[in-house]
């Protein structure tokens, strides 16, 4: 390929509206172009990546024994109200209704596809001889994202490879999963990236049924609680807080007060009105599990894990009730709830957190009021069991496994494992007979992985300030010729024998052809950052030898014209595979995250 032949705009300043370095970069290298909000053409470059991503998600797919099919990005509303998730997904749920003959009919576009498959499974498989199986498709999803952000990190159309296993049983359900699992793990490894496999929040059918695959970065929607010591690493909705003794503090107890604090319905506002600190208050909330309501109690500077007050309460469902529940039940509207005096007798949880705090100030169950002085052991009954852990972690927190400190960092969601059960295959019917003629639902799993996400995650982490840093296997170039002269043509004779020579071993090559300045040249060459750069310049030529670099190497080196070709094509194969030079870089300016021990 010859630059002056394909389409590469790049760019010398930052683009506006564009926060993040992976962002910045699609732009100014010219891999992408925004159409509107969440809509991203791929150019030439760009696509080429995303292609090559795309294909070793394909490769680790089928070399695990998932079979690829294509199912389409139009569906029935009818198969999304069969299992609830109209509701679900909410605007996010892209609908369009068209007209056909004389009817309207109601279709969305698919931000997933359990449902489809599952219908598609129900069809045609009904007895466990014909399971396990696993289906997966690469295809374009939809979803109206409230805030596409990030460049293609969250867009409202986005690449996704999804995979859905379909089994007879638990242990089958589980082989399915580890297959996926490690194939998550291969084609993470041969991208490049630097990831986490993370405990992720499962939904009701709970244990350690689903993990994330995540990219730490900084400027992740995500966050990510990890044991630097043991290498436990959990999504923040997921991960637990580890046991410690809880000291009581030896103080006197006050007794209880009732203050005035008018409009003061947050923590922060009570604090500023009775000159407090949010650890010293208890936060109450009101939430409904299976449409019953109860009460929680954290201390003021905790977040609550509704995941984990779910699962502590044993409940299917949980949610905030209505302000009108909050009145029934407390007699106050909300943000004045208290542990102490509630008009409604229900069942109270506190976060164990709350075992250290003496003299606390709770909403008092009164309009502009609250209570100093609250004694959780004195004034209010909780049994022993309804203390929990029912709070986000945060920072400095003990590692459930190990004890030793938890850190918390942000990161980029690039890949999802999921242990799905029987939701789906119940609502929609996909049932089968076992080996005694019994009727059962299958038992499904579900994978999924962000194509985009893998390219701009990669981008986010491997960049200096001049540019993008591709590991081979994704790069959409793996071999860039820069002919100094464009002139001379001898010069460039070389430069197209090179270019035939090295695409004929299998490399992917281009030719910098344009009549530009070499710093020009050289500049963008980093900008675009593909891995092996040969410049063949005047004396080189004259010598016999050309000059190649590796993006991330500050040093050239010459090498023979003679027998170049096959030496340089050896050299990309093998990094294409194994990436050694690639991790192997001195990581400078923006040494993205170690890639940090993962034993899970
Ligand atoms: P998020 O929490 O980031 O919204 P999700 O958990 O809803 O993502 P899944 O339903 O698990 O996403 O989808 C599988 C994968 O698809 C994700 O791991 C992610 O890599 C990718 N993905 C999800 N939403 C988007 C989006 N709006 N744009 C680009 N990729 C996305
Ligand atoms: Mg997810």
């Amino acid at each position: 390929m010859r630059w002056t032949q394909t389409l590469i705009p790049t760019m010398k300043e930052t683009p506006e509206g564009a926060e993040i370095p992976s962002h910045v970069l699609m732009l100014r290298a010219g891999l992408i172009s925004q159409v509107m909000a969440g809509a991203y053409t791929y150019l030439p470059l760009g696509l080429r990546s995303l292609r090559k991503a795309e294909q070793i998600v394909r490769e680790e797919m089928d070399r695990a024994g998932a079979v690829e099919l294509l199912m389409p990005a139009l569906t029935p509303i009818s198969l999304w109200e069969q299992t609830g998730r109209v509701e679900a997904f909410g605007d996010v749920l892209m609908q369009l209704s068209v007209r056909r003959q004389n009817r309207q009919v109601q279709m969305a576009l698919g931000p997933t596809h359990e449902e489809v498959i599952t219908d598609l499974v129900s069809r045609h498989i009904s007895s466990y001889r014909q399971m396990p199986v696993i289906l997966y498709q690469i295809q374009t999803k939809f979803r109206n994202e409230q805030r596409p952000r990030f460049g293609v990190l969250r867009t409202s159309e986005f690449l996704m490879k999804d995979a859905y296993s379909f089994n007879a049983s638990v242990e089958s359900l589980d082989a399915s999963y580890d297959k996926m699992y490690a194939a998550y793990h291969k084609i993470f490894d041969r991208c490049g990236i630097e990831y986490l496999a993370v405990e992720a929040e499962s939904g009701p059918i709970g244990g350690d049924a689903s993990h994330e695959f995540m990219i730490p970065s900084e400027n992740g929607e995500d966050c990510v609680a990890y044991c630097p010591a043991c290498g436990y690493a959990a999504n923040l909705e997921r991960a637990d807080v580890g046991r410690r003794e809880y000291h009581m503090p030896d103080v006197p107890l006050q007794d209880l007060q009732d203050v005035d604090t008018p409009h003061a319905g947050t923590i922060a506002g009570v604090c500023e009105q009775l000159s407090s600190e949010p650890r010293q208050m208890i936060k109450t909330m009101i939430y409904m599990a299976d449409e019953k309501p109860l009460v929680v109690l954290l201390r003021g500077d905790r977040e609550a894990n509704e995941g984990k007050i779910r699962r502590a309460v044993g409940a299917e469902r949980i949610e905030m009730a209505e302000p009108g529940v909050i009145l029934e039940v407390t007699g106050a509207p909300v943000g004045f709830a208290g542990p102490v005096g509630l008009a409604a007798d229900i069942p109270i949880w506190a976060d164990r957190d709350l075992l250290e705090v003496r003299n606390a100030i709770s909403g008092a169950n009164k309009a502009d009021t609250h209570t100093k002085g609250v004694n959780l052991d004195r004034d209010c009954k909780i049994d022993a069991g309804r203390y929990a852990d029912l709070r986000n972690v945060v920072a400095g927190d003990p590692c459930p496994r190990c004890s030793q400190k938890l850190e918390l960092r942000g990161a980029i969601e690039v890949g999802h494992v999921f242990k799905l059960g029987t939701k789906y295959s119940q609502s929609l019917s996909a049932r089968f007979l076992d080996d005694k003629e019994q009727l059962h639902p299958i038992i499904m799993g579900c994978y999924g992985i962000g194509i985009n996400r893998i390219v701009a995650g990669l981008i986010e982490n491997n960049h200096d300030k001049f540019g993008i840093i591709w590991p081979v296997a994704l790069a959409p170039y793996e071999v860039l010729l820069l002919p100094m002269k464009v002139d001379d043509e001898a010069a460039m004779q070389l430069t197209d024998k090179l270019h035939d020579e090295l695409t004929a071993a299998g490399v992917d090559t281009m030719i910098d052809d344009r009549n530009a300045r070499a710093g020009v040249k050289f500049k963008d060459a980093d900008l675009i950052g593909i891995p092996l750069r040969i410049v063949l310049g005047p004396r080189g030529l004259k010598e016999g030898k050309l000059e190649i670099k590796w993006r991330w190497d500050s040093q050239a080196q010459m090498i023979d014209i003679e027998g170049a070709a096959p030496a340089i094509a050896e050299m990309i194969g093998k990094e294409r595979n194994d990436a050694a030079r690639f991790r192997a870089r001195p990581r400078g300016f923006n040494a993205g995250t170690s890639p940090a021990a993962n034993n899970l």
